[in-house]
């Protein structure tokens, strides 16, 4: 089985990427050749966003399909529970699985813009342990020899926005793993220490599932302040003063963070490290090949 499910030792530390669906038919050209390259690199898994409330998941399913028929990278589909029924989600996983696709993120997802956490369209849709169980039991549907994913889920090293305490965060993990999940993804973060702390933590509240670290480098100014909004902590001073200083553009010094980033947390005992790519491929492939990580490098 798979080394990160075992925790048995693997000579090399994996990588896996993140991208979401093109909203455009030239970004969908860039997107093509960015993936290809991606692949190439021989990543775990390329994982494929979807949009809150389900919109845009025909073009989710299409880069996923691009992924598994054009690519020899394996796809893994995120999925959201928010605003929609058991019913048409089943439709959804059964497409995807249709379609080859057996490996799922799942999400609950955020509430639609301007609908409010305890609205019934948000409080009625599954959560994500239930959405664990479910693909579960629409595996179950397929026919025997459908080859059989994992299901992963989202962890917040710093927090969800909505958490009460790290201690309920990790309570709810735990839970996560209960229903089913086998592999944890985080949200972005800056300090390795705030990775560390939370998977000890999670430890030693009986988590056993891997934890992999999510990683971006970033190129401006503009996609800093987003990072730390998602992180929930301010930008590292020193980066963001760098890249104003360069002009708000400097792919260079998001590499550089990410590999110094990185390399603490492999030294700490992260298993693997996931990146999301912005959906670009040069910089996460310099940052892999800058810690020696590239057993191919599709830009050689
Ligand atoms: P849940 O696991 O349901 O929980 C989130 C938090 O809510 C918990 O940490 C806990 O604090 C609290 N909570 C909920 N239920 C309970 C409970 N029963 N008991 C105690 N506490 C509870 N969004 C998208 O729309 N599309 C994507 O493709 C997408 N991809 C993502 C990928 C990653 C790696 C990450 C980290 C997030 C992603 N998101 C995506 C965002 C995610 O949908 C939102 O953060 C959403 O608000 C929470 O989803 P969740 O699955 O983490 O929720």
């Amino acid at each position: 089985s798979h080394p990160l499910l075992t925790g048995s030792a693997s000579t090399r530390v994996r990588f896996s990427f993140e991208v979401f669906p093109a909203r455009s038919q030239a970004a969908a050209l860039a997107l093509g050749h960015a993936v290809q390259h991606l692949s190439a690199s021989g990543p775990d898994f390329i994982s494929v966003t979807y949009g809150a409330s389900g919109s845009n998941r025909d073009a989710s399913l299409d880069l996923l399909k691009y992924l598994r028929n054009n690519t020899d990278a394996l796809p893994m589909a995120h999925l959201t529970t928010v605003g929609q029924s058991r019913d048409e989600l089943r439709t959804e996983i059964l497409g995807m699985m249709d379609a080859g696709i057996h490996d799922f993120l799942a999400l609950r997802g955020d509430a639609p813009r301007g609908v409010r956490e305890d609205d019934p369209i948000v409080t009625g849709s599954l959560s994500s342990a239930e959405l664990i169980a479910f693909i579960a039991e629409v595996r179950a549907e397929r026919p025997p020899f459908t080859s059989v994913g994992r299901t992963s889920v989202a962890v917040y090293p710093n927090g969800h926005p909505l958490s009460r305490s790290r201690e309920a965060d990790i309570d709810w993990l735990v839970e996560k793993q209960e229903a089913g999940a086998q592999l944890g993804i985080t949200q972005l973060f800056f300090e390795a220490e705030e990775y560390l702390s939370f998977v000890a933590d999670a430890r030693r509240a009986g988590l056993t599932m891997p934890i992999l670290p999510g990683l971006m480098p970033v190129s401006t100014s503009a996609q800093l302040r987003r990072v730390a909004e998602l992180a929930g902590r301010p930008a590292p001073a020193g980066l963001a003063r760098a890249l104003e200083a360069a002009g708000g553009t400097a792919p260079e010094l998001g590499v550089a963070h990410t590999v110094e980033l990185a390399r603490e947390l492999l030294a700490g005992g992260a298993p693997s490290i996931h990146l999301y790519t912005f959906n670009r491929h040069a910089q996460v492939l310099a940052v892999l090949r800058e810690l020696g990580l590239l057993a191919r490098d599709p830009l050689a």
